[in-house]
């Protein structure tokens, strides 16, 4: 297969773990005999640096003639001023709305390799497997918002349209069927109206999707059971705010922020693909970067917009095998233990290809 790859490496440790899932599709590409070219782009900081603008058009139209896009991370301290008018974080924002890529894909497991240094109890963690369905582009994150005014006063709006939340619960629905057939959808159903309609949308489209078992958890009570029963959900279904909080406090089941990938899918095979983690200036640099989440956002690249299932399970099986052969960077070591750089561990990883 043929196939272009918008690669935006962003700021922080973004480059450092971009170049090493980059390496890792290349070798998919010479083992299973497929084309892939790869296009950087700016995007962040850096862009901010050199063009003014964190999401040059440029990019844009690089992104647009490509297949799928490999994001590594955007921000910093040197950007992070809030009264700044141009940030890096306004490019995120501004790619996925532009794209309209409405679904985020956040997959959390647990691996068992890992159980042991994972905060939670051991037996807490045994079976953890989910997916966050997070809406993307819209809600409370886009809504009207007025921050000058007199001083004293500030507002953002939580909107949200029956189409909305029709088409990414689709995407959830479609996932729990093929996975174990369960959905949760967290909502504030019991104060907000925005939310009220969050639910009854769910509800009415699951006449459709009858064979998934669908549940709803208010927001407040799911943050205490993903930490009480994490290995009780299947797929969970959020809005933007929401999923944005709870995917990343499920991030402590992984064992580290740098073990979790994600997808930004729309409605056809074009996708974002980044890790879930920023750009972790305070290990910027230093060869401390756990790679696994932006090599895992590789697999699901592989996997959502290039179609190519065999391989995305071959580069999830290659990570599993670095991690049962004891490979540990700084973040998944244990307290003192020895660990290894971001090269060795991404090393081992095209090894086990
Ligand atoms: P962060 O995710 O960058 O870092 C949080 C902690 O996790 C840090 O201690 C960091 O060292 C560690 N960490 C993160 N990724 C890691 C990895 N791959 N390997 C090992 N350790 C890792 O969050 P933050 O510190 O709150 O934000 C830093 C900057 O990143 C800010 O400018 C923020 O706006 C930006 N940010 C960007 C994105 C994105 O690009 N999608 C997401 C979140 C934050």
């Amino acid at each position: 297969m043929k196939a272009t790859i918008a690669v935006l490496s962003g700021d922080g440790i973004g480059p450092e773990v971009t170049g090493k899932a980059v390496e890792v599709l290349q070798k998919i590409a010479s083992k299973f005999g497929h084309d892939f070219t790869f296009q950087e782009g700016l995007m962040g900081g850096i862009a901010i640096d050199q063009t003014g603008d964190p999401l040059p058009t440029e990019t844009i139209n690089m992104c647009e003639g490509s297949d799928a896009i490999l994001l590594g991370a955007v921000g910093g301290p040197k950007w992070s001023d809030p009264t700044a008018s141009v940030r890096p974080e306004q490019g995120l924002l501004k790619i996925r709305k532009h794209f309209e890529l409405f679904a985020n894909l956040r997959p959390v497991k647990s691996y068992p390799q890992l159980v042991e240094h994972a905060p939670l109890r051991p037996e807490l963690l045994q079976g953890v497997d989910m997916l966050f369905v997070r809406e993307l582009t819209g809600g409370i994150y886009f809504g009207p918002r007025q921050e000058q005014g007199d001083g004293d006063h500030a507002y953002d709006t939580l909107i949200y349209s029956r189409a909305e939340v029709e088409r990414v619960a689709t995407v959830a629905y479609r996932a729990a069927q093929g996975r174990r057939k369960k959905l949760t959808s967290i909502d504030k159903a019991n104060v907000l109206a925005s939310m009220r309609l969050w639910r009854r949308t769910v509800v009415d489209l699951h006449e459709d999707y009858n064979d998934v078992a669908l549940d709803h958890i208010l927001v407040d009570a799911a943050t205490m059971y993903l930490m009480t029963r994490p290995a009780s959900f299947d797929v969970i279904i959020a809005d933007n705010m929401f999923g944005d909080i709870l995917s990343d406090e499920a991030s402590v089941l992984a064992g580290s922020l740098g073990m979790l990938p994600s997808a930004s899918i729309g409605t056809s095979t074009f996708g974002l693909y980044e890790p879930i983690h920023g750009s972790a200036p305070d290990i910027a640099g230093q060869g401390k970067a756990n790679p696994t989440a932006m090599i895992l956002s590789a697999a699901m690249l592989l996997r959502y917009s290039l179609q190519l299932e065999e391989e995305a399970q071959a580069v999830e099986s290659a990570v599993e095998q670095t991690l049962a052969s004891g490979a540990r960077t700084a973040d998944i070591a244990p307290r003192g233990g020895a660990y290894i750089s971001t090269t060795e561990f991404a090393q081992s990883v095209l090894n086990n290809l």
